[in-house]
């Protein structure tokens, strides 16, 4: 198309042109005609678009672009930012290996974007320690109208405590690992943003991070106060039992890193008393007793209204299958690391009768490897194939019409029986395996065989086929 007959086009219709256009393009329309010039300094033309800062076109951008969407930077790298008056609603700072962070510019950085007005979502990212990190912690608890807030990765920690916290309460999403150092910061922000917040994460990215080793139950009585705290996401912390008043809150994480015995006591009680739908239990491996008492204290709760449960960690059989008939509304249930000998022992003792609402069970079929099995020994757990012509996995699906079955990062070992049968080819293994008994004209949920990736089979199991 000529230059001529694109002045033919009205604004309108070249505005959506240019909202489609590659960011060279739009770069080099500057160059094409005054028209265009201008019409590629509207909002529109920008307000979807996404800028790493080491594109070697970032400095251009960054300088024609009125607005982003959002803008993904080195934190060593953010001087384009700080000279720039392109208002960013999406802010992500991340620290790169082997360079050093002088925190106080990225506290600048946000300070810019503050003022430009846009800035709603901020994601701070560290591995490793920086410098200044006073004035960016304390940046953070006072910068307005945000909705939300993720530091993920180490907390830069702070010589003062962080006391001072924006006037007016904004943020929806507030995730930081709250530990002895990062205490009054979280506080601060909890305590500001207490009217708005629905979404709170105080554990460490990972599993398990620092933790918090401190006394005070001021975090949980915050959170306590927060009207639409609808997902929460921590430690057990002091006195966390104080949360069941919540009356949004809908789902919940809990942590147990280490063996305490009035750590669990909170966290059992918020279990008991709280009104989640949906929780999700992870503690440590070895410490079986934690896993034992809050599964017994979920299934404490008259008529519980739980329809969901995760189990991070190796399940405690017996005491999930004591609590199953307390919980009259579980519909899912899935387990994430599961030797094959605990499934099965769960699996041979679900009936209707223990668990009637319960629709989808999951389970990674190869689970955790104790250390110290034979090669042989090894082989034979990890063997999804071979499970699946077990009595376990046959009588929860014949037993449990009903029930969807996932088994999840399937693997077949080639030269177990099951396998040397060469019977299953239509299974891709390596992908999950969904298991089912009833005729599909008669499934009760047809949309939990909707797969939401294609990596899944599915199985139908008979009673009189192995
Ligand atoms: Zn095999
Ligand atoms: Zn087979
Ligand atoms: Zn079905």
């Amino acid at each position: 198309m000529s230059v001529e007959s694109l002045e033919l086009l009205s604004d309108v219709v070249l505005l959506m042109v240019l909202e489609h256009l590659r960011q060279d393009d739009l770069l080099a329309c500057r160059l094409v005609s005054k028209r265009l010039g201008r019409l590629v300094l509207r909002h529109r033309v920008w307000r979807h678009r996404h800028l790493y800062l080491d594109d070697y076109r970032a400095g251009a951008v960054l300088r024609l672009a009125p607005i982003l969407k959002s803008v993904t930077a080195a934190a060593h790298r953010t001087l384009p930012l700080i000279t720039s008056t392109c208002a960013i609603k999406g802010l992500e700072l991340r620290d790169e290996v082997g360079h050093i962070v002088n925190a106080s510019n990225l506290a600048l950085v946000i300070r810019v974007q503050e003022s430009l007005g846009r800035l709603r979502h901020l994601v701070i990212s560290f591995l490793n320690l920086v410098t200044g990190a006073d004035a960016l912690m304390r940046t953070l608890a006072v910068v307005s109208d945000l909705e939300s807030l993720r530091i993920v990765g180490c907390v830069p920690s702070t010589t003062h405590r962080v006391v001072q916290a924006s006037p007016s309460p904004s943020l929806k999403v507030f995730r930081c690992e709250l530990t002895k150092d990062s205490e009054s910061f979280v506080n601060t922000v909890l305590g500001a943003h207490a009217e708005t917040l629905e979404d709170v994460g105080l554990c460490s990215g990972g599993y398990f991070g620092v933790g918090y080793s401190g006394e005070s139950d001021t975090t949980a009585r915050l959170l306590a106060t927060m009207p639409r705290l609808q997902k929460l996401e921590c430690e057990a912390l002091p006195g966390l039992q104080a949360v069941a008043v919540c009356a949004a809150l809908h789902h919940v994480t809990v942590n147990v890193p280490s063996f305490k015995q009035r750590t669990i006591e909170w966290a059992a009680e918020l279990l008991r008393a709280g009104p989640m739908r949906s929780v999700c239990l992870n503690y440590d491996v070895f410490n079986y007793e934690v896993g034992s008492k809050l599964i017994e204290a979920l299934g404490e709760r008259g008529g519980s209204p739980l329809e969901f449960l995760a189990i991070i960690k190796v399940p405690q059989v017996g005491p999930l299958l004591r609590a199953l008939p307390s919980l009259p509304a579980l519909r899912e249930l899935q387990l994430l690391e599961t030797p094959q000998d605990d499934a099965d022992e769960l699996l041979r003792g679900l009936t209707p009768q223990v668990a009637p609402a319960l629709r989808i069970l999951g389970l990674t079929a190869s689970g955790i490897i104790i250390s110290g099995l034979t090669a042989t020994a090894r082989r034979r757990v990890e063997c999804a194939h071979e499970w699946l012509h077990g009595d376990g996995v046959k009588a929860a699906v014949v037993n449990n019409p009903l029930l969807h079955t996932e088994l999840r990062n399937t693997s077949a070992c080639g030269d177990c029986e099951a396998c040397m049968q060469g019977c299953h080819q239509e299974v891709m293994w390596g992908g999950d395996l969904g298991l089912f008994s009833h005729d599909l004209d008669k499934c009760p949920s047809p949309e939990d065989h909707i797969d939401t990736d294609s990596r899944r089979s599915w199985v139908q199991i008979r009673e009189n086929v192995a």
